[in-house]
């Protein structure tokens, strides 16, 4: 039975590594992290699977892989202030945080954002300020940020995500189109434009608020 650090370790290698994932602070991140903190206790055994799983309030915490992939694509840096809008958990704010050196992290769930809080808080990760509330307007007082993640799926880009989006930073966010929902990464190239590529399809639960569906 390998312990949970070695599990941690192999999900690296094998979920991250072996799909493509090169970014080294993302690969050191995901390596620190004990995503098992970030599950229901009765799921410990199985955090290092490669799936989501459920974290309460019909919620889930989202597949390793999705999470490397998102935090790779937004191009997330040290010195970066970051926010991430469906912190669910936490776990991605936590992995964000051991990168950049300040993290937003909005969660509509009340239980959701005080149960990630005390997780971040055990573990002493202080750059990251979680918010309750609807994040789909993003956090216009903390504007702007270097990069920008959704974990939560809506049919539009928010058009405030865009505008608080500092120039050369990433937003990648799923965006539900033609019955199918994509992974989006829009880059800020200048004051009024914005490049975009899809990275693929992926399963995210819904974007709930003022600027989603
Ligand atoms: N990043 C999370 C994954 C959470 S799933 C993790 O690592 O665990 C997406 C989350 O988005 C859910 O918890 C859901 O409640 C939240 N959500 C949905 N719409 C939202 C909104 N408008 N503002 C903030 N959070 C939202």
């Amino acid at each position: 039975m390998l312990s949970l650090a070695q599990q941690r370790a192999a999900m690296v290698e094998r979920q991250l590594q072996a799909r493509g994932i090169v970014d080294e602070h993302v690969l050191a991140a995901m390596g620190e992290v004990p995503r098992e903190v970030f599950v229901p206790e009765r799921l410990r055994e199985f955090a290092y699977e490669d799936g989501p799983l459920p974290i309460g309030e019909e919620q889930t915490i989202s597949q390793p892989y999705i999470v490397a992939l998102m935090i790779e694509a937004a191009g997330v840096a040290p010195g970066d202030r970051v926010l991430e809008v469906g912190a669910g958990s936490g776990y991605a704010a936590a992995v964000i945080s051991r990168i950049a050196s300040e993290v937003f992290a909005v969660e509509r769930h009340p239980t959701l954002v005080e149960s990630a809080r005390k997780r971040l808080f055990d573990l002493g990760y202080q750059n990251v300020t979680l918010i309750a509330g609807d994040g789909s307007g993003g956090l216009p007082d903390q504007a702007l940020f270097d990069a920008i993640l959704v974990a939560a799926c809506g049919f539009a880009v928010p058009d405030p995500l865009k505008q608080q989006l500092a120039i050369g930073g990433r937003l990648v966010l799923p965006v539900a189109r033609a019955g199918q929902q994509s992974l989006l990464c829009l880059r800020r190239i200048g004051e009024a434009e914005w490049s975009e590529h899809d990275l693929g399809h992926v399963r995210f639960v819904p974007l709930i608020g003022g600027h989603g569906p």
